[in-house]
């Protein structure tokens, strides 16, 4: 199906189109220049000494786990509340996925349910920053530093995102031992597909450069394999398009915080509506999604297909992962998640991407108000 007004649209402006079309010029299509710069840029920019970058954030996800050693019997502290590679990865490295609550305000992870969910056998939690806001990362470093954990961030929805006070603000990734970001067309920063994961360790770094490729050392033989990796590469062609777009990122994001204000005028009268709050205290969100919290009257899959019939698109963000065909018969779906459930039936994603027109989001509005009203 094809809408009017999609739910997002990559932003490629000339210059990543001169910088992708540069590198077809060259004999470097793979482990060029463009990758060196590319990670460079992005260990710079969040004041990290090392970016590896890989071809999705997923397999991201997977060679963060098996760079810090997870596997078979460990548990990985997750919410439920998320893109399903959160789970997949841990599933990936045969360990098991442990699902806690989420914060209401933030939709992040509730720091109380994690420490509930600790047991002898967790090993990691993997915060993710969800839609954008970061989450409480000062309450799960103190929580994973008693507890001898692993802190993994999912910062795939959130480059750019901050957390602390100025001047003492950091950017999300900076926090964790290891920090995954995602290049979805979707997501604020595209690379067309593609992923990065920041390291503090240079052992880390090394470990994540050999399993993105085939278990090759760093300075090792193309055929000589160490270990069995992966093909997890970035090409060059993604790599100069995510580091023009990296570039640009103050922009977009602003771009982005006035589309977010834009709805919030426009739907912050209707009765019953949640919308995503503007400002959160001691962050500054990077706008991945506009998510509003329908009234509980309104049916969210018929106010969902009103809008489709007239162009409209919208998501569903997110259905819990625990209540995936694909997880709800693993053993780890049992948990009791209400808020989790209760949110998620009530989230609906607006079109939402740097260049929307004010008109269309008007016309998002207008759909979305005579929707949920009709439900009254
Ligand atoms: C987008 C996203 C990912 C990574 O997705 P890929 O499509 O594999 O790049 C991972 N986690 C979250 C929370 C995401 O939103």
């Amino acid at each position: 199906m094809t809408f009017r007004i999609p739910l997002s649209a990559p932003d490629i402006t000339k210059a990543e189109i001169s910088a992708v079309t540069a590198v077809l010029r060259t004999p470097h299509l793979s482990l060029g220049p463009e990758l060196a710069a590319f990670e460079q840029a992005l260990a710079a920019f969040h004041n990290v000494p090392h970016a590896v970058a890989v071809s999705s954030g997923t397999a991201g996800l997977h060679l963060a786990l098996l760079t810090l050693g997870i596997g078979e019997g460990d548990e990985v502290i997750v919410p439920s509340f998320a893109f399903v590679a959160v789970a997949n990865a841990v599933a990936y490295v045969r360990a098991t996925p442990v699902f806690a609550e989420i914060d209401p305000a933030t939709l992040n992870l509730s720091p109380g349910s994690v420490e509930q969910a600790i047991t002898p056998r967790t090993r990691a939690i993997l915060a993710v920053h969800t839609f954008g806001v970061p989450a409480d990362m000062d309450a799960l470093t103190s929580i994973a530093r008693r507890h001898n954990l692993a802190l993994i961030e999912d910062a795939c929805e959130a480059i750019g995102a901050e957390l602390g006070d100025p001047p003492h603000a950091r950017r999300a990734g900076s926090f964790g031992d290891l920090a995954v970001f995602g290049f979805y067309p979707n997501k604020q920063l595209t690379a067309g597909e593609g992923g990065a994961v920041l390291a503090r360790n240079p052992a880390h770094a090394a470990r994540l450069r050999s399993l993105r490729n085939q278990g090759r050392e760093p300075g090792a033989g193309w055929l000589d394999h160490t270990e069995i990796g992966y093909n997890y590469r970035l090409s060059e062609l993604a790599c100069a398009l995510g580091r023009v777009q990296l570039s640009r990122i103050d922009e977009i994001l602003t771009l982005r915080r006035a589309v977010a204000e834009r709805y919030y005028a426009l739907l912050c009268d209707i009765p019953g509506m949640e919308l995503s709050p503007l400002l959160l205290p001691r962050r500054t969100i990077s706008w991945f999604v506009y998510v509003v919290r329908l009234p509980e009257r309104a049916d969210r899959d018929r106010v969902q297909s009103t809008l489709a019939a007239s162009g409209i698109a919208t998501g569903r963000y997110f259905p819990p992962i625990h209540l995936q065909p694909a997880w709800r018969n693993h053993p780890s779906a049992a948990a009791s998640l209400p808020l989790t459930e209760s949110i998620a039936r009530r989230t609906l994603a607006l079109p939402f991407f740097n260049r929307i027109h004010p008109g269309q989001q008007q016309q998002v509005a207008a759909a979305l108000r005579a929707a949920v009203t009709a439900a009254d």
